[in-house]
């Protein structure tokens, strides 16, 4: 087990775009195995590189009994939205919100051998994709919410008792995600 310190949000590295991954090597293969262990102990949904301060473009799942994993992700979104799905975020422990998501989501990459892959996702399994695609591009769910909402949300980040910590130091309750966070 390779269980890594989870980025909060305030770390920079949540907001600098990764890298696309170049050489399918070992390397990649012990990235996507740290990520896979860090989600299921936190335990969440979904996990990206990034979360845990690595700049490359992979994030892991684990969504209705799935778990996977996808390298240099694209999507392709449906029209059809839900506004009103909660959504969490493990690098903003015990905090959740209606955030809009496209219901149906592709998602194309390759797995961690380099093989091509393409994953369709529906409700939370499409939420996850766009949540961790979000994240290697340096986006994050608060900038998903309608504004009304996002004061909201960041009045309960400043409120946070992890809110302002250096982030490698936090310890956070695995129960306070209720395992829907990503
Ligand atoms: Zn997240």
């Amino acid at each position: 087990m390779a269980i890594k310190p989870i980025r909060l949000f305030g770390d920079p590295v949540l907001r600098t775009p990764a890298e696309p991954v170049v050489d399918f090597d070992k390397e990649l293969r012990k990235l996507v195995k740290d990520l896979t262990d860090t989600m299921m102990d936190a335990p969440g949904a979904g996990l990206a590189a990034p979360q845990i301060g690595v700049g490359l473009r992979v994030f892991t799942y684990y969504v209705d009994e799935q778990l996977g994993h996808l390298v240099n992700p694209e999507l392709t979104l449906g029209d059809e939205v839900d506004e009103e799905g909660e959504e969490g975020c493990l690098s903003f422990p015990g905090l959740s919100f209606p955030t809009p998501r496209r219901i149906r989501a592709v998602a194309k990459g390759f797995d961690m051998h380099g093989e091509p892959v393409t994953l369709e996702g529906t409700d939370l399994m499409a939420r996850c994709f766009q949540h961790e695609t979000d994240h290697l591009d340096g986006i994050l769910f608060i900038d998903r919410m309608d504004p009304a909402q996002r004061k909201l949300a960041m009045k309960a980040v400043r409120e946070a008792e992890w809110s302002g910590l250096p982030a490698p130091q936090v310890k956070f309750s695995p129960h306070a995600t209720q395992g829907k966070a990503l």
